[in-house]
């Protein structure tokens, strides 16, 4: 059986970037901190609470300790309040992000509403809303399209959460269009989304078992797992090698095999060995 690994399998730019941060941070000799976990990834937050990093679910006073802002960012709320409460601050937010922040802000400058489209709970999501003291209108599906409301926006710009399917998002702005009459689109899924997206939209019709790894947590592993399935049923979305069957291979002469953005390379060659080894 043939095992072909997508290109784009694994960590995005923005998640090397913001471990690199937290790992030469945990270095300074001083407590640090971070509200919520890093990545959504167990294998990654047992990296990072080893280095020394303490995940904490609020700020408290500090005389000396240090905030690390995730990949996902944070709302301008946290920034003040964590230096308000004495805390020196090291943002990791992925510079996608933070051009999703720019755009936002620029827009609601001009005039123009903001809409999100994602995850209303995800933090990503969360931190964006937070640029705008959490006045921007969050849609996170098509079914959920607040008509009423929208019908009184004059101009509206819709940003997208960056890990968005790029299709379903197309759809609800499409139907924004024929509500709102200046209706502004910014593509804000970042590249390395697009690309594992484009990946996974043909290696499901080339393979007859597709496996995506990632975190059960891990929004844009859900994504690459919802494309891959509705090209292929033979699609197995897993976290590690003891949650795959042998049965699932079977008569299969090729596997295609991808990763979410927080899925540690460890991971992918981990389950490709055993893969091997069936
Ligand atoms: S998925 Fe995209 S936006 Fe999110 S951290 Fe990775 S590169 Fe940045």
């Amino acid at each position: 059986m043939r095992i072909n690994i997508a290109k784009s399998a694994g960590f995005c730019f923005g998640v090397k970037r913001a471990l690199e941060i937290a790992f030469k941070t945990a270095k300074c000799g001083k407590k640090v901190y971070m509200l919520g976990e890093i990545v959504h990834n167990e294998d990654v937050v047992r990296q990072i609470e080893a280095s020394g990093i303490k995940k904490i679910g609020k700020l408290n006073k500090t005389k000396s300790g240090t905030l690390l802002i995730r990949a996902h960012g944070s709302s301008l709320n946290t920034f003040t309040k964590a230096a308000k409460l004495g805390y020196k601050i090291i943002d990791a937010t992925c510079p996608m992000v933070k051009e999703i922040h720019r755009i936002a802000k620029d827009m609601r400058r001009k005039g123009y509403k903001i809409i999100i489209i994602g995850d209303k709970e995800h933090d990503e999501v969360r931190g964006i809303a937070g640029q705008l003291e959490d006045k921007a209108l969050v849609i996170d599906g098509i079914n959920n399209i607040p008509l009423r409301k929208i019908k009184k926006f004059k101009k509206a710009a819709v940003v997208a959460q960056s890990t968005q399917n790029l299709n379903a998002v197309l759809r609800i702005t499409d139907t924004l269009k024929t509500h709102i009459p200046d209706l502004v689109f910014f593509n804000t899924i970042c590249k390395p989304t697009r690309t594992k997206q484009d990946e996974v939209k043909n290696m499901p019709l080339e393979n007859d078992v597709m496996i995506i790894i990632g975190s059960k947590k891990s929004a844009n592993t859900k994504r690459l797992y919802e494309i891959s399935r509705s090209l292929n049923k033979k699609s197995w979305w897993v976290n590690s090698k003891d949650e795959i069957k042998p049965a699932w291979f079977k008569g299969a002469k090729s596997t295609g095999i991808t990763a979410g953005a927080s899925t540690p390379e460890s991971t992918i060659k981990d389950i490709t060995s055993y893969i091997s080894s069936l």
